[in-house]
């Protein structure tokens, strides 16, 4: 698939990232230091299609980290190693209808989708359990770098020691799913935690996390290198559960309104795909009350209003 109108599309793009640069909503994250620090006026666009055209606008060399956004990813990679039926005897497909970071269990007792916190925990216990800490952040680095095609991946590990340093929540998640038997055998509560707090540390641009989005645009295949990192199954499951679960508490209003899969992140980045189409990364760090990038969100809005991309148009 080609754009055919490469040149009306960039600037149709560039009108929509302007008017959104004057929203000033929303508050950035402030529950760590290193994402306090944002400045709120950042603001970037990137997309790159299929066919590894590229287009970027605004802060687009900044790295940021993608916390929550790299649970679409490390999803997509277990399914790739593991296969689907085995990532859900553990996890669920369902919506949670609560908070990321809420202490619950669907009715089966496992965490209701890989996309909020607990089913997060669980599928980076899923990848490489036999190697060592070191080897596996290298397995899943080396992973992301792949689905980049190469372009910048960066690791913050300020953000590592905070996430780890304020982590209650995970904990308390985590040893009320180790109650449960939700790990998979083998797997050490404090190892798998310090891995997830890792991957959410992970640092991309949006020039970078267009590139990783227009992989699962593509099927699993990185459109600037051709390399076939995800199994074609694995990237559509990512995009259903990324449609139906990937913007928080949002995401069926989301799925209502832009119908599109998309992930997003306390960080302020959404990982959105245009399936067969393109990959876009937003950053802009302002979070509205739901935890979605206030900016982002209305380019996703003026992106469907302006293209026929809502999973249900052209009907
Ligand atoms: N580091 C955050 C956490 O685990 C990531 C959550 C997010 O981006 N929503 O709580």
């Amino acid at each position: 698939f080609v754009i055919p109108e490469w040149r009306v599309f960039c600037s149709t793009i560039e009108k929509i990232y302007v008017e959104a640069k004057s929203n000033t909503d929303g508050k950035v994250a402030n529950y760590i230091p290193q994402l306090s620090r944002y400045r709120p006026n950042y603001w970037g666009v990137s997309v790159c299609t299929v066919d590894g055209q590229r287009y970027s606008i605004g802060d687009t060399n900044v790295p940021f980290c993608l916390q929550s956004c790299s649970k679409a990813l490390t999803y997509a990679i277990a399914c790739t190693e593991k296969g689907a039926d085995h990532v859900h005897k553990y996890v669920g497909q369902e919506p949670s209808g609560r908070s990321f970071n809420e202490l619950s269990l669907d009715h089966n007792k496992k965490p209701h989708n890989p996309m909020i916190n607990a089913g997060g925990i669980l599928t980076t216990a899923m990848i490489e359990p036999h190697l060592k800490p070191a080897d596996r952040f290298d397995f899943i680095m080396n992973e992301y770098q792949r689905m980049a095609g190469g372009d910048f991946i960066g690791f913050s590990n300020a953000t590592y020691l905070s996430e780890k340093d304020t982590a209650d929540r995970n904990f308390a998640l985590s040893y009320y799913m180790r109650e449960n038997k939700c790990f998979p055998e083998g797997a050490s509560l404090q190892e798998t935690l310090e891995l997830y707090f890792q991957l959410c540390s992970i640092e991309v641009t949006v020039d970078s996390g267009a590139v990783m989005a227009a992989t699962l645009a593509n099927g699993g295949i990185c459109p600037t290198t051709g390399d076939a990192i995800l199994d074609n199954d694995a990237a559509r499951n990512t995009l259903s559960l990324m449609h139906s679960c990937g913007m928080y508490d949002y995401s069926g209003q989301f799925a209502f309104k832009i119908g599109l899969p998309a992930k997003s992140g306390v960080g302020g980045g959404i990982l959105l795909v245009v399936p067969n189409v393109c990959g876009i990364m937003t950053w802009s760090p302002p979070l509205d009350e739901l935890g979605n990038s206030c900016r982002g969100l209305q380019f996703c809005e003026g992106l469907v209003s302006n293209f026929n991309f809502h999973n249900y148009d052209n009907l």
